[in-house]
């Protein structure tokens, strides 16, 4: 290890396959080990999982830390943790950074707190910045701002750890932006040899079924949302409609999965999916901040509204005061009528 000081990420893997999440994470990495001149260092544990180690190092990474192990083949949580703390008490890293699913949520916490170091939650910024603490009067350069939305998303926090390390955050799928792999980058892989404590491994997985989510709304080009102005289950059949001739998905408010009228996969937003599609519409769907929050970074945005005042024409391209009953139905007969 160099005298550097190190970013971390956690490269969360499943089956020989990178969560999008992690490689998401070195990218941001990347950007903010060029401001505090750093080494980004990521964290991989499995079985053969070496041949991974080269598109970690590629997505950003200057070194990885190999953890390859039998008793690190599926995801648990005290062996995967002791090798994440070990290893952290014995290189300091300056910052750790754990995608937000569920193992990366059930993992940062338990390293935070046996490291003591704090932990931000759902960051959905990460900058570098200086902090003042007043009481000490003493400036802290090239502080981690974790950034995230505070009470119910009213308020944007940016939470600093001038004392304790590593600064530790999660991030959620598709809030930072992947950079494209760089096949030339070249890096250091560092095999490491976890020593576990007999009760770390008293858990056995006997078996694993995986119900892969057939809602892809991460990757799609459009995305056609209904919120509670939709009304009711049947009205986003014409949501449905207007996605499938579009080639896109369905999502949907909070209000709309809260009210039944589609799953929990498909809902947008500050507790559901961040998605950035070439074009998202918006209807029935106010605006609210926490839903803003998922979808603002769209590249056009159609919003339906019966109110002409609704927030979310605030951040349209195209604005349509009107009943999405009478709407949606016109365009999707236009297209209907141009593909003939
Ligand atoms: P409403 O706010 O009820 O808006 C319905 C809209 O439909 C209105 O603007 C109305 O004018 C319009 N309308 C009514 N009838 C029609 C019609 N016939 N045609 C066209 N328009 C019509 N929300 C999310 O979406 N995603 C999240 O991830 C999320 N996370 C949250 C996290 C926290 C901690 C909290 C506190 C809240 C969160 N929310 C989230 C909820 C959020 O605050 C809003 O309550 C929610 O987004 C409102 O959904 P909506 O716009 O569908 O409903």
């Amino acid at each position: 290890m160099t005298d550097k000081s190190s970013l971390w990420v956690f490269i969360e893997q499943n089956e020989g396959k990178i969560a999008d999440v992690s490689l998401e994470l070195l990218g941001k990495a990347r950007e903010l080990a060029a401001t505090l001149n750093s080494e980004v260092v990521g964290l991989l544990c499995g079985r053969n999982v070496r041949d991974l180690a080269q598109t970690v190092i590629q997505s950003g990474a200057d070194r990885v830390l190999l953890a390859d192990h039998p008793e690190l083949e599926l995801y648990r949580t005290l062996p995967y943790a002791r090798v994440a703390i070990q290893e952290a008490r014995a290189r300091k890293p300056d910052i750790f950074l754990i995608g937000a699913t569920a193992n990366g949520r059930d993992l940062a916490p338990r390293v935070a707190s046996a490291l003591r170091c704090g932990l931000t939650a759902d960051c959905t910024d990460l900058q570098i910045g200086e902090y003042t603490v007043k009481k000490e009067n003493k400036t802290y350069p090239n502080l981690l701002f974790q950034i995230r939305p505070a009470f119910g998303g009213n308020l944007i926090a940016t939470i600093v750890n001038p004392h304790t390390r590593p600064q530790m955050a999660t991030v959620r799928e598709g809030v930072m932006r992947k950079a494209p792999a760089d096949p030339a980058r070249k890096g250091i892989v560092e095999k490491i040899q976890p020593t576990f404590e007999k009760g770390d491994l008293a858990l056995t997985i006997l078996s694993r079924s995986l119900r892969p989510s057939t809602v892809r709304l991460k990757d799609a080009p459009v995305i056609v949302s209904g919120g509670a102005g939709a009304g009711s289950a049947e009205d986003f059949n014409l949501l449905r409609d207007l996605a499938n001739l579009l080639g896109g998905e369905v999502g949907a408010s909070r209000a709309a999965v809260d009210a039944g009228f589609i799953s929990r996969e498909h809902q947008i937003g500050q507790t559901g999916t961040t998605v950035r599609p070439r074009l998202y519409i918006a209807a029935g769907i106010s605006g609210a901040i926490q839903h803003r929050a998922g979808m603002d970074q769209s590249s056009k945005i159609i919003a339906i509204n019966t109110d002409p005042n609704a927030p979310i024409f605030q951040i349209a391209n195209y604005k349509i005061v009107g009943d999405l009953g009478e709407v949606l139905p016109l365009i999707i007969q236009s297209l209907r009528d141009k593909s003939r």
